[in-house]
Parts: C-alpha cells; sequence; structure tokens
C-alpha cells in the first residue's frame, strides 16, 4: 500500500466553560472559585492525507500552535510516515522558537500511522503493559471554605483519594502562601498519609528562594516524600541549583518540566540535576521526542515521569519499562478535572477514572485509540487556520 502523502493542517481553537472555577491571580492557572464560570480554550489538529487518513489530535496551547507556520513545509508533502524525518526538519526549522508546535504534529502523525496500520500506537511503540498507575494530582490551593484551602484539607482529600483506589497523592500547594502553610501542608498529609500512599509534592517553582526551597524539602524528608518537583523560582531550569539541592536533601527531585527536549535533558541528567526525568508529550517533541528522552533516561538507569494525563502519555506509558506513576488530574473535592468533555468513546481522565486498583488503561483502538467530539469543537471553534 502507497504511503499516505500529508495534504492539509487544519488547527481550531474552541471554548468550553467550566463551572466554579477561576484563575490563579499570579499565574492564571486554574483554580476552585464557587459561582464562577470559567471560558477556558482548547486546540485541535487535524492532519489530511492523500489516502483520506486524518490525523487527530486535541491539546496544547496556542502559543505552539502559533509556531506552526515556520515549520509547516516540512510536513505538507511529505510522507505522514516519515516521522523521524519531519522531527529533525522541524527542530532545525524551529531552532529559534522554543521548538514549539512540533509536538502537537508528531502526535496527529502518530495517529495516522496507527490507522495506517491498524494497530494503537502503544502496540507501534512495543507493548510493555496495558495499565497504569496513577497519582491523584491535585488543583493548586485555594481560600474556600469548602476547598483545598488548609493544610487538612489536603489531608481529608488525600484520605479520599485513597478510598477512591489511589495509592499517590501529589500536592500543588498555593500560589501565596506563607512559608509556614507550605511546611504545615507536607506535614499534615504525611502525618495521615505517609506508609499508605506514595507522597509527592509539586510547588510549581512557586517558592522564592533557594533557602525556601530548602526548608521545605526537609519537611519533605521527615515524611519520606517520593518526590519534590519544581521547588522555586529559578523556574525549574538550574541545573546546578539543583543538584546542590540534591547534595542537602534526602527527598528524591523531579525536574525537567521546564527544560525542552531530548539534548537539554540529558545535559541536565549529566549535569545531576535530578533524580526521577520529566517528560511532556506537548513539550518534548510529541510521542517521538517524549520516546528518544525515555530511552536515553533508560540507559542511564533513571525513571521518566510523564506530565499530565492524555491519550499519548497512555501510550507511551504503556511501552516503557522505566517509568511508574501516569498523573492524574488536576482533580479537586468539588470541581473536575480541567479539560471539558471531548471525547465520545467514554475516554475521560476525572478522578473517578481509575478502576479499583488505581490503574488506568491503555485505549486499544487503531492510533491514538479515542473518538474526538469533532461536531462539538466544530460548534465552539473561535479560530481557526488552515495550511494546505
Ligand atoms: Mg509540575
Amino acid at each position: 500500500m502507497a504511503v499516505p502523502i500529508v495534504t492539509k493542517l487544519e488547527v481550531r481553537e474552541f471554548t468550553f466553560d467550566l463551572k466554579n472555577v477561576g484563575t490563579e491571580p499570579t499565574i492564571s492557572i486554574p483554580i476552585y472559585e464557587p459561582g464562577h464560570t470559567l471560558h477556558a480554550r482548547r486546540m485541535a489538529l487535524r492532519i489530511y492525507t492523500d489516502q483520506g487518513i486524518v490525523g487527530e489530535y486535541v491539546g496544547g496551547s496556542k502559543t505552539e500552535y502559533s509556531a506552526i507556520p515556520m515549520f509547516v513545509r516540512a510536513v505538507i508533502g511529505k510522507s505522514a510516515l516519515a516521522r523521524e524525518t519531519i522531527y529533525n526538519d522541524a527542530k532545525q526549522a524551529l531552532r529559534q522558537h522554543a521548538r514549539m508546535g512540533m509536538s502537537q504534529v508528531d502526535m496527529a502523525l502518530w495517529d495516522i500511522a496507527g490507522k495506517y496500520y491498524e494497530a494503537p500506537i502503544y502496540e507501534l511503540l512495543g507493548e510493555y503493559r496495558k495499565t497504569m498507575p496513577c497519582y491523584a494530582s491535585t488543583y493548586v490551593g485555594d481560600r474556600q471554605r469548602d476547598g483545598l484551602s488548609s493544610a487538612e484539607a489536603y489531608a481529608d482529600f488525600a484520605e479520599q483519594c485513597y478510598e477512591m483506589g489511589y495509592r499517590a497523592y501529589k500536592i500543588h500547594p498555593w500560589e501565596d502562601a506563607t512559608l509556614e502553610e507550605q511546611i504545615a501542608v507536607v506535614e499534615a498529609v504525611g502525618k495521615r498519609m505517609a506508609g499508605k500512599m506514595d507522597l509527592m509534592l509539586d510547588p510549581f517553582c512557586a517558592y522564592k528562594t533557594f533557602a525556601d526551597a530548602l526548608k521545605v524539602g526537609r519537611a519533605c524528608d521527615a515524611w519520606g516524600y517520593y518526590w519534590y518537583e519544581d521547588p522555586f523560582r529559578d523556574g525549574g531550569v538550574s541545573a546546578f541549583a539543583h543538584r546542590k539541592l540534591r547534595q542537602l536533601i534526602k527527598t528524591p527531585i523531579l525536574q525537567l518540566e521546564h527544560v525542552r527536549g531530548l539534548e537539554p535533558h540529558v545535559d541536565f541528567i549529566v549535569a545531576e540535576g535530578t533524580d526521577f526525568v520529566r517528560i511532556d508529550q506537548d513539550y518534548d517533541g510529541g510521542i517521538t521526542g517524549v520516546m528518544k528522552i525515555s530511552h536515553a533516561a533508560e540507559g542511564f538507569g533513571l525513571d521518566v515521569e510523564p506530565h499530565g494525563p492524555g491519550p499519548s502519555r497512555r501510550h507511551c506509558m504503556a511501552a516503557t519499562r522505566n517509568s511508574n506513576y501516569y498523573e492524574m488530574g488536576l482533580v479537586h473535592p468539588k470541581v473536575p478535572t480541567f479539560g471539558g468533555t471531548i471525547y465520545t468513546d467514554g475516554y475521560a481522565d476525572q478522578i473517578d477514572s481509575i478502576d479499583k486498583n488505581g490503574h488506568v488503561a491503555v485505549p486499544e483502538k487503531p492510533g491514538m485509540g479515542v473518538t474526538i467530539d469533532w461536531k462539538y469543537i466544530e460548534g465552539h471553534t473561535v479560530d481557526k487556520a488552515v495550511y494546505e
């Protein structure tokens, strides 16, 4: 059978509403806010081929897609199966543009490959497992009476997640809390759940100084936290600072969410800046880029941990030995996971999407293995770009 040739790319920006959600004022990430409706936006991509196979992907930010004109000539008219060529050509074309947009294109190309070979992506990558254990990854803390507004509220929610089947729990604390509050939440959740759940802490680079990161890290040490992620305002990119932090605390560090792509990941590992290796299909060059990093980390004996949920994360993790947990989130006691309803086949990444063992399954249909609700997306499109 002849190879499918890419004829056209179509990008859509669409809206969805989230009730009782607002945005954190400083860093504009979603936060629980009763009575408020967040008019949020998401992105969708379709890659058309001359054989009628269409590659589909929902995810990534508008900023990512804004770079597509910089490399679209490396995609249109090319074999949709030539992912390695397109990855390398796009990487070169985007060298001054933070390599944005190539990840989403790569994932739609993997969807095409799966449909062409009539196999789910994880089988093309090489099956290792069919289900993955999840950690409940919380919303950022709020100041609502019935929300994640106190150290005890985080501990109560951890217990609730444990009862649902989760055996791991990650705290995203407050953006604006005092150091005392930041330490109190580590202690409250540790005291309640240490030994029952693997506990993680991700302050999303909120702490102002290295000294603050060190103090909270020592609180993590006292309760045996599983990992400590992106603690302070270097923005998660200083290999030197995190090597120093690793020398001063016992808790394993997880870095590299904010460092993009294969070579910088390897440099950071060689500089001894992290214990766990963060990977993100939307930041690191798609499934192609993430699998390169996963295998590079495997060669160093390290584990890769995928950022955020989604079908692409499930496929890669199902084809990777050196990975521990799927990030289910963001979860909250009162509001659903950010993202809206976008699949019509029951696929979801909600707090109750796990089985009784706290696992999720890899999709089994060809390609990404999910059915996207294009009727909804087309009906809620606010911006569209076509490249042909
Ligand atoms: Mg993070």
